[in-house]
């Protein structure tokens, strides 16, 4: 049983439990900062361990030579927290107050938190299309995900024709990315010009691996145990096709789960948290830090949001030592924040 007193001020809250969560649960305990951790309450859309929980091989995260599977790697750190102690509930934080200190933080089970501290690590949800053989397939390893960097390299996409549907830098980049492997790349965009950086689209247009479907959308995603192929429709026409690929990259963006977080601490225009410099932690609010894919749109591997959950727990650490987040005379103003100084 988590024992968890209303009555008492938490030194370091933590609400997330992906793979920045755990790494900041880990350093927060040994430093017998006594962290509370609010793993997420499941809902059909994420469960606690984040993104990785939906992703079967691991084959970069440092550590595992032949490969770990992606819920095998969250419950071994859930684990590690643990053995220190780190105190977990399986809850959401739906509200933080952060008009006076200590921060106040209310639960989805209507439990009122209070703390000096607090690091988001609640991380993004990559985007769908939403179709139902997208999803089905993409939870049962059937050839959809939305990581080509995490999954592109697994051998069922060897030599297939695999398709990536998007028209952003990530598009172009995975795409790029998936040429090592594939037999052709099909990018699939609903326009007739990429959003994507020139340079990057270009890269992409000059690979000669790299067809596009311009103007189509995806309508069903084909294939039982494993996909088989698309159905597409031509935006202009209405006309439909199908072409067979051999798996499906969805690069269509993400969204920071930082609702709960609006007029809290400063958020960018896409909702990622805006934090000290690239390479900090700290963001707006004094004390409350943020690690991961809540803060981070453009590395967005496991191991880069754990070497952040690891910073963000010795920035509070220094916090609650020091009474400043980083260096002393730092400021950590919101306009120094936004300003990136
Ligand atoms: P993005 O720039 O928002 O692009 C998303 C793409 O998906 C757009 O082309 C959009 O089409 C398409 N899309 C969105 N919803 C769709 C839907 N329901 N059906 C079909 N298509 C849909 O996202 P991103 O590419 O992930 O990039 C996010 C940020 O990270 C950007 O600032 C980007 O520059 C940065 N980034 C940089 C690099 C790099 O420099 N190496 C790499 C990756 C990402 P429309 O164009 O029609 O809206």
């Amino acid at each position: 049983m988590t024992e968890v007193s209303e009555d008492r001020i938490e030194n370091v809250v933590i609400i997330g439990s992906g793979p920045a969560g755990w790494t900041a649960a880990v350093y927060a305990s040994r430093a017998r900062l006594d962290p509370l951790v609010f793993e997420g309450a499941p809902s059909r859309e994420m469960i606690p361990g984040g993104q990785l929980m939906f992703t079967t091989e691991v084959e970069n995260y440092p550590g595992f030579p032949e490969g770990i599977d992606g819920q095998e790697l969250m419950m071994s750190m859930r684990k590690q927290a643990e053995r220190f102690d780190t105190r977990i509930l399986t809850e959401d934080i739906v509200e933080v107050d952060a008009s006076g200190r200590p921060f106040i933080l209310r639960s989805s089970e209507g439990r009122t938190i209070r703390a000096r501290t607090v690091i988001v690590a609640t991380g993004a949800r990559a985007n769908w299309l939403g179709l139902e053989n997208e999803q089905r397939l993409a939870h049962s390893g059937g050839g959809v995900s939305a990581c080509a960097v995490c999954d592109g390299a697994l051998p069922a996409f060897r030599d297939q024709v695999l398709a990536v549907v998007g028209g952003g830098d990530s598009a172009m980049e995975e795409a790029t990315y998936l040429t090592k492997f594939a037999k052709e790349v099909l990018i699939i965009h609903r326009r007739d010009a990429f959003r994507a950086s020139p340079i990057m689209a270009e890269r992409a247009l000059d690979n000669p691996k790299i067809k596009v479907a311009w103007n189509s959308t995806v309508t069903e995603v084909l294939g039982d145990d494993f996909i088989t192929g698309l159905r597409l429709k031509d935006t202009h026409t209405g006309e439909e096709r199908e072409v067979e690929v051999g798996g499906l990259f969805l690069a269509i963006g993400h969204t920071p789960n930082t609702a709960f977080l609006r007029g809290v601490v400063e958020l960018d225009e896409a909702g990622y948290i805006r934090t000290h410099t690239n390479w900090r932690t700290a963001t707006s609010v004094e004390g409350i830090f943020a690690a991961g894919d809540v803060m981070d749109d453009y590395f967005r591997q496991a191991v880069t949001a754990a070497g952040t959950g690891c910073m963000a727990a010795l920035e509070a650490e220094r916090y609650l030592a020091h009474g400043h987040p980083t260096d002393p005379g730092v400021d950590v103003s919101a306009e120094a924040v936004a300003a990136g100084d």
